[in-house]
This record gives structure tokens, sequence and C-alpha cells, in this order.
């Protein structure tokens, strides 16, 4: 069972570096014992221009046969380990992918302290392995690679060169080779792909390896068209656990497609309000509303409430006066596309000491976001549920209390004015309540009210003499010189 993993290098990025980024000397010939077998890793090829990493397992036979016993559903030897003990040696499977994330596992999460940048960013990758069991050969091998960025090479091997009428074997020769991929990217994508061509587990299949097939799977096995012959493969059709999987990745797409969603109603909504030649998406509105009235109050460290994937911050950066961001979110995905976006890995380190994306959730009050000038919940407090709502109210208002919070959320009455809205219809399909004017402005007065703040509000996009704005915004401003004074 053999992998070879190869890049090139460029003026000042050595192909060498593949020796850190998989946390393994190019000098070295190493070996590592694994639950299976020896996995010995090699250069065969290593200079600033090419270098080449092999992973070659050399499995042991008895030590499967002793695994495999009492191991296989219901207690039974597993059936399906006679092909690991009969199996040609050199062919990779699922065991390769096992060993793969045994010696390759700060690399397959993209951990690099020596070369953090070069982990983060695409590199010139091949990847090549000479016999991959593949069942539904070479078609599903493109199928299952091309849509992730592969071009893809799978020539079926031969049964036997000498009786070439006995057709194919079940193996290809596989080579990929993409150059926008990161290494770990690439790893991920093996680990989870060679055992599902494989298609035969060599051990039981429990319960978390739902959340390894997630883990390796994030940012890319959500929108795979074959993403359901990937889990149910990768979890020997268990059902149960092929269901559970199939409902989390939903809403992983959910989620992504919720976003664009939003994006493309900001934008029906602008072109359709605006007779202007060039409209302003009602987002980039709402984000220039939200400058100004942190411009207003004087703001320069500023907390990003449920920032998603960090288009104000973005817009923050830009913006010199702002010496600190936060960018706060309970969505992890939300924050690793926000990461992403925004290049924080390759920022400099100027620009890269202004800004911090946490996770958090907004509905417990937290001691990190204490002692910023204010505080922006851009389109966020209509995505709770309206019993927690108190409860960020308190997080923000009660225990941050930044002098200037800015609040954004969707005016209903407006919804009317938007044709592809069916009437009675949120804009958006996690948004668990929608305000008319009045009701924001009653929900707004009692928080100042209740938390010391005064409050004002601000129109976003078109003003409609009858139905009013598409967003609302609130603007609430706490006094503390006053405080301040008496304490003197
Ligand atoms: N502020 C962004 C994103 C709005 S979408 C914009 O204006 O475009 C709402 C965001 O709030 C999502 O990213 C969601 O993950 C986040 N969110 C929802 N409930 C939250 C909570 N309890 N704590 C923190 N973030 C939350």
């Amino acid at each position: 069972m053999f992998v070879t993993i190869s890049t090139t290098g460029t003026a000042g990025n050595p192909a060498t570096d593949l020796g850190y980024l998989l946390h393994k000397h190019p000098d070295k010939a190493q070996a590592f014992s694994t639950s299976y077998g020896t996995a010995h890793v090699f250069y065969p090829e290593a200079d600033a221009e090419r270098c080449a990493a092999a992973l070659l397992l050399e499995t042991d036979t008895l030590a499967l046969v002793r695994r495999g016993k009492g191991k296989g559903r219901g207690g039974a030897p597993d059936a399906a380990l006679a092909q690991y003990v009969n199996d040609r040696p050199y062919a990779a499977s699922s065991l390769l992918a096992v060993a793969l994330s045994t010696v390759f596992s700060s690399a397959l999460r993209g951990v690099c302290d020596a070369r953090p940048e070069r982990a983060a960013a695409p590199l010139p990758l091949r990847v090549e392995v000479p016999a991959l069991p593949a069942r539904g050969g070479a078609g599903l091998v493109h199928r299952l690679f091309a849509p992730l960025g592969w071009t893809v090479t799978a020539d079926p091997v031969p049964l036997d060169t000498a009786f070439p009428e006995w057709g194919d074997s079940r193996y290809v020769r596989l080579v990929l080779e993409s150059d926008r991929l990161t290494l770990a990217e690439a790893l991920r994508h093996l680990y989870v792909l060679l055992p599902v061509l494989d298609d035969a587990k060599h051990y039981w299949v429990s319960a978390d390896e739902v959340d390894k097939l997630l883990r390796a799977g994030e940012g890319w096995l959500a929108g795979h068209p074959e993403q359901q012959l990937i889990t149910s493969r990768y979890l020997s059709r268990r059902w149960s656990l092929t269901r559970q999987a199939r409902e989390r990745l939903e809403l992983v797409r959910l989620a992504e497609a919720d976003d664009s969603e939003v994006e493309d109603i900001d934008n029906a909504v602008a072109e359709e309000t605006e007779a202007e030649e060039k409209p302003t998406p009602l987002a980039e509105q709402r984000r220039a509303a939200i400058l100004t009235a942190l411009h207003a109050s004087d703001a320069a460290r500023v907390l990003d409430l449920g920032c998603g994937q960090g288009q104000l911050v973005r817009a923050l950066l830009k913006d010199a006066r702002f010496t600190e961001i936060v960018g706060v979110d309970v969505s992890v995905r939300a924050l690793a596309i926000a990461e992403r976006r925004l290049r924080l890995d390759r920022m400099g380190e100027r620009q890269a000491a202004r800004v911090r994306l946490v996770q958090g959730s907004l509905a417990y009050a937290d001691n990190r976001l204490k002692g910023y000038d204010a505080a922006v919940l851009s389109e966020v407090i209509e995505h709770l549920d309206l019993p927690r709502l108190p409860a960020l109210e308190y997080a923000v208002f009660g225990h941050a209390r930044p002098r200037t919070v800015v609040v954004t959320t969707p005016n209903v009455e407006y919804n009317v004015r938007w044709e592809s809205l069916p009437a009675g219809h949120a804009r958006h399909g996690d948004h668990r309540f929608e305000w008319t004017r009045e009701e924001f402005r009653a929900w707004a007065a009692t928080v100042a009210g209740r938390h010391g703040y005064d409050v004002g509000f601000v129109p976003v996009g078109p003003d409609d003499p009858e139905v009013g704005p598409p967003t609302q915004m609130a603007v609430f401003h706490r006094d503390d010189t006053e405080k301040e004074a008496k304490a003197a």
C-alpha cells in the first residue's frame, strides 16, 4: 500500500517545505507502528525544485487477524478482513487512510508552526496511488475527486498484463494534480475518499465515525455532488449513522445557502426599489449606515457581534479609525469562512494585530466583550428565539456595556414592497421573528430605559412613505461622563 505526495518549489518557497508541512524531515526515513502494521515515510526526491514524500504501509497480516477476532458485527470475526489478508499488499485501501491520519495528523489539521503561511496557502500538488482499489471504476474516481478541484487521471490496471483478455482488475492507477488546494485539504480528501472507493471497512463502524467524517469533510463534503454515496459508503451503509451524517450536512448546507440567500434578497430589494443605474445592494447600504453611526460616536475599538462571514469586519479594517475590531459569532463555520475571506493568515503584522475573530454565544454574559467603545448587532437579533432575546439584551447592554450599540433588523412592514416574497413570509429561512417599526421602537426603548442608554432610529434603504425602509437601525448611546463625575 503506497501513496506519494509531491510538490514543486518556486523562488522563496522551496519544495522541501513539504517536510515542514508534513512534520517529517526529508533527510530521514521514518517508521511508525500503527494498529495494522508499520507505516514508513521517506522522500524519494527532495530538493528545492521538487519534493516527494511517500507513505508505505506494510500490513501485519497477523495483527489484522488478531484485531479482527470479535471485532465484527455481533462479535463474529469480521468477514471483511478476509480480503486484507488476501489482498495484494501494495494496494491502497482504507488501511492507508488510517495510516495517513495517524502519521500526518497535524498536517491533516493544517497545523504547521514552522511554516504557518505555507500550510494555509494552496500549493502545487501531485498525489499518486499506483494501485487503488476502486469499486465503481475510473468513472467514480473522477466523480469523487474532480469536483474538489483535482485534475484526475485514473487508469484501470489490467488483471494480468500477460492475459489482456481477462480484462481489468478492480484497481486503478490514480494521479491527482491541483494547485488550488492546501495540503490539509488534499489529505482530508484522501482520508475520506480512499475508504469510500475501497468500500470495505476493516473495522466496526461506530458512532464517532460520523464526527470523524464531518470533521474531515468540513468545507467540501456538504456541497459535494456525490455526498450521498460518500456518506453511505464511508459509514459502511449503516443507515442510522448515514442519516445522522446527512442531517448534519444538510444543516451545514442550509447555513451556506442562507448566507447567499441573504445577499440575493438584499440585491433584489435594492434593485426593485431604486431607479438608479447601478443600485447599491441593501447589505452595502447597511454597512455604510453602520460606519456612519460608528464615526459619529467616535468609536475606535469595536465589536461586531454575530459577524457571520466577516463582511462588516472587512469594511471596518479598511478604516484606520478603528484600531481594534473583534468579530464574534456562535458559528465555527461562519468564522472559518470569515478567516479565509479576510485572509487573516496573509495579512501584515500591523493589520493582523487590529483584528480578532472569536467564537461565542451572545446569549451568555462574556467578560471578553467588556471594555469596548461600540458593539454592532447587524441582522442578528431576529436569529434568536424571542425567549432568548432578554439573555442577549443582558449580555450586551447589561454586561459588556459599550458606550454605543448599533442594532439593525428587517422592517417586516416593508415585505409587501418586495414582489418575490409571498405575503406573510419572513425574508430569511432562519428569521425567528420580524418586527414592525412600532415593535422595534418599543423593544429598543425598553432596553435603553432598563440599561441607561439613549436611543435614536435611522432608516436604511429607501424610506417608503407608507411602509418605511427595508432595514431599521437603532443607535444606542450611553453617557458615561455623568457616572464618572458621580464616582469622582
Ligand atoms: N452580521 C452579519 C451576519 C448576520 S446573520 C451581517 O450583517 O451580514 C446572523 C449571524 O448571527 C449568523 O452568523 C449567526 O451564526 C449569528 N448568531 C445567531 N445567534 C447567535 C448567538 N446566539 N450568538 C452569536 N452569534 C449568533
